[in-house]
């Protein structure tokens, strides 16, 4: 395990030297510069007239004086496990993942260019969920924990209640219709990708600030993570007002939503015992399944079974085999 205190004094030393050589060439230091940055941004953000903006300034501004927005990134990379991972074949028992897995597009050159969700948008919950456990337990992960970040309906809640994720009774089960429209959600408008992009920025070089230290060398993957977690979330705000195109308002629920979930106690949500009634810490279940595109179930091939076998799902959806590498 590394110590935080100890590369972090290392990184500042290197940095304290950098500064100095800026200084007497008469340049702007790192902090400098990031406390530029911020003003900036902040500025822009604070002149722009968006409904709700002004509350996630104020988000911004009490997480960051509160200290937990630095305890936040620090349990980011301090998040750690003291068990086994779960196997292919276990993690198949999760029908959202399944489903985003079967439906969305993996990321590629073209997924990028045209802005559109795709499946490494939906894989950025999970670090941030795993984050935010963390920030409650305060522990390496057990096998219960980590029972409970894959099969508790946290995930579900947040992709279709956003802000209201702890607040509703009944989640609705997830549907490939459901991906179908996610996928082709997309930020096209100028002002909402300022919008989203200045946001980021502010908290980039908040982070930065408290941290002390160049942000570029350090929780490198911190900031990308977090900022698709937020598009993530966007996409499926757009898809409950059944648009593809991605708006202000929507940007502005999914940091909502953010905020709010860094501030909850996500330990209480707990593995739904039906999906892990058969898995065993000491007995991993590996082996090939295959999964249906429609509807998300899982079927366990036996050996020598492959899914040229099958003809379809029971609903009649088309079945895709996943391999499990580890096996
Ligand atoms: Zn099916």
């Amino acid at each position: 395990m590394k110590d935080p205190k100890t590369w972090m004094k290392v990184l500042d030393r290197v940095f304290d030297f950098k500064d100095k050589v800026n200084t007497s060439l008469g340049r702007e230091t790192r902090r400098e510069w990031g406390r530029r940055m911020i003003k900036e941004n902040w500025e822009y953000l604070n002149n722009l007239n968006v409904l709700g903006l002004k509350e996630i300034l104020n988000e911004i501004h009490d997480n960051s004086n509160s200290g937990l927005y630095r305890d936040f990134m620090f349990a980011f990379e301090g998040r750690q496990m003291e068990c086994r991972p779960l196997t292919f074949e276990e993690l198949a028992h999760d029908k959202l993942s399944t489903l985003a897995a079967t439906n969305l597009p993996s990321t590629g050159f073209n997924t990028v260019m045209s802005g559109k969700t795709d499946l490494n948008l939906f894989r950025s919950m999970s670090p941030i969920i795993e984050t935010t456990y963390y920030l409650n337990s305060l522990r390496p992960f057990n096998w219960e924990d980590m029972l409970n970040l894959a099969f508790s309906d946290l995930e579900r809640r947040l992709v279709f209640a956003l802000d209201k994720f702890d607040e509703v009774e009944e989640v609705p089960e997830p549907t490939a219709e459901f991906f179908q429209k996610l996928k082709e959600t997309r930020m096209t408008s100028e002002q909402t990708k300022e919008l989203e992009q200045k946001i980021g920025l502010v908290l980039m070089h908040i982070g930065g600030e408290i941290l002390g230290m160049g942000f570029e060398d350090s929780f490198e993957d911190y900031w990308p993570t977090m900022s698709l977690f937020n598009q993530f979330l966007a996409g499926c705000s757009a898809v409950q007002y059944d648009r593809e195109e991605i708006m202000d308002e929507d940007i502005i629920r999914a940091y909502r939503t953010f905020f709010k979930l860094i501030k909850t106690d996500v330990t209480q949500y707990k593995a739904d015992p039906e999906l892990v009634r058969d898995m065993d810490e000491d007995n991993p279940d590996y082996g090939d399944v295959m999964v249906c595109k429609s509807c998300g179930s899982y079927y366990k091939l036996e050996p020598g079974e492959s899914v040229d076998d099958f003809e379809s799902c029971h609903c009649g959806g088309e079945l895709k085999q996943v391999h499990d590498e580890r096996s």
